[in-house]
């Protein structure tokens, strides 16, 4: 079976319902096909920060997505030996109508974002589709292949976006091979039960040269565990006592919640910090992780993504209605996008050689004279707190895009 849609985007996660509900609303014929029956999956990253928050009000989803459960961020702080807080991060101090970062389950937002879409009469969502390889024509990428329930099929379109993830098969069948940037820490990921003495902000531990992260969410601590690149299996073999074990040296508060972690409740992350050099060829766009995958450093994964994406709709919208689209539209969404997601790596890649050298030391890091300045000046705090929750060169939503705020519905006010 081949059919045929004028854009079709590869991969329903943050980069591709976005770009998917823009086109739809600037009049594109758009599908976005998705390998999985729905969007539940494991953790990968739940912030939504308040560039993307601001991005949800131009859209008209603010209210809707407020109506999630969901818990807020303002900031965080680490504790000085004198006993003074030096805050690091403070979101309250910007001049932005949500100042936290929103801690979201992230197939709740892309539920809402598919719900929002599937108002669009131009928009067509497809569950259960994996995209199994591109098709060309004279050179050209002309649509995808893909497997679904129904059998193989094909979609033609005049421009393909991948938006397929870090291991993205659209990337490498378009021949786009990602620069690499050495990483030196993977991550383990589990979630411990909520525990006395762990509020509801963000907490940060570093002892003895063992980095922990704890993001509190409703019913559960969703827990960070850093560990050098490699080390996956050596780690593993120590068994899970060894583990609760650095994690109460770490978090003391912890003693008790670790009793029910198994060994295999511990995910491991692959960090990976790449980049595309050209992010596309004839016929395909890559944005989002498939044009570079980011660290967790700073959680602004999603968010990048977000971005892109709306930069893409924004250029790439009159072009597809009038089905012009060239390689020279598509170099524009990579111009707009590659210097802040450069800026923004540039960034992780200090943190992670920070974090190395805390490491490799293995001891307590003293506080350092930039903490002792933000304890006195408190106020400079908002500088990190616009890098992270904004950064560089933010997007607004495209005028075609902006809606009146939308009746909370039923189905997410719960
Ligand atoms: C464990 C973990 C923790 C993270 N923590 C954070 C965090 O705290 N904050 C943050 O901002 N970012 C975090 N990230 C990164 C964040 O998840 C990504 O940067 C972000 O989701 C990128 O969005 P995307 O739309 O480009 O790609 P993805 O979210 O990866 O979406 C890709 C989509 O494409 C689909 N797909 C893939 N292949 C195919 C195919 N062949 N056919 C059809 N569909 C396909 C996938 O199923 C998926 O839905 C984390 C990532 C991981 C793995």
């Amino acid at each position: 079976m081949s059919e045929k849609t004028t854009c079709v985007i590869v991969g329903g996660g943050p980069a591709g319902m976005i770009a998917g509900l823009l086109l739809a609303r600037g009049g594109v014929d758009v599908t976005v096909l998705e390998k999985h029956a729905d969007f539940l999956r494991d953790f990968r990253g739940d912030t939504v920060h308040p560039s993307t928050l601001r991005l949800l009000d131009e859209l008209g989803l603010f209210e809707q997505f407020d109506a999630l459960p969901h818990t807020k961020l303002s900031g965080w702080g680490l504790d000085l030996p004198d006993g003074r807080k030096a805050p690091v991060i403070d979101f309250t101090r910007l001049r932005l109508p949500h100042r936290y970062i929103a801690m979201v389950p992230q197939w709740d937002l892309l539920d809402l974002l598919a719900e929002a879409a599937r108002n669009e009469p131009s928009f067509t969502l497809r569950m259960s589709h994996d995209v199994t390889g591109l098709i060309y024509e004279r050179g050209r990428v002309a649509g995808v292949r893909y497997d679904s329930p129904d059998g193989p099929g094909q979609l033609r379109a005049d421009l393909t976006i991948a938006c397929d993830g870090r291991w993205s098969l659209c990337r490498r069948e378009g021949g786009l091979i990602p620069r690499e940037y050495p990483v030196s820490a993977d991550i383990w990921w589990f979630r411990l039960p909520k525990a006395e003495g762990v509020g509801d902000t963000l907490l940060p531990r570093f002892k003895d040269g063992q980095f922990l992260g704890v993001i509190p969410r409703e019913n559960y601590l969703q827990t960070a565990y850093f560990l050098r690149k490699g080390a996956d299996a050596r780690l593993r073999a120590r068994g899970i006592e060894a583990l609760r074990a650095d994690i109460v040296n770490a978090i003391p508060e912890l003693a008790e919640a670790v009793n029910s972690l198994a060994m295999d409740d511990v995910k491991l992350l692959d960090i990976r910090l790449n980049r595309l050099r050209r992010w596309y060829t004839n016929g395909l766009l890559c944005i989002g992780d498939a044009a570079h995958a980011m660290s967790p450093a700073g959680g602004v994964g999603i968010n990048m993504a977000v971005q892109d994406a709306v930069a893409a709709a924004r250029l790439l919208a009159a072009p597809l209605r009038e089905h012009r689209v060239t390689a020279q539209d598509l170099a524009a969404v990579q111009r707009r996008r590659e210097f802040p997601t450069a800026v923004t790596q540039t960034g992780q890649r200090f943190l992670h050689a920070a974090m190395l050298r805390a490491m490799n030391a293995g001891t307590t890091p003293a506080p350092t004279r930039a903490l002792r300045i933000l304890a006195r000046f408190p106020q400079l705090a908002a500088i990190p707190a616009y890098l992270m929750g904004v950064g560089v060169r933010p997007e607004h939503a495209p005028q075609f895009a902006r809606r009146a705020p939308q009746p909370v519905s039923a189905a997410t006010d719960r």
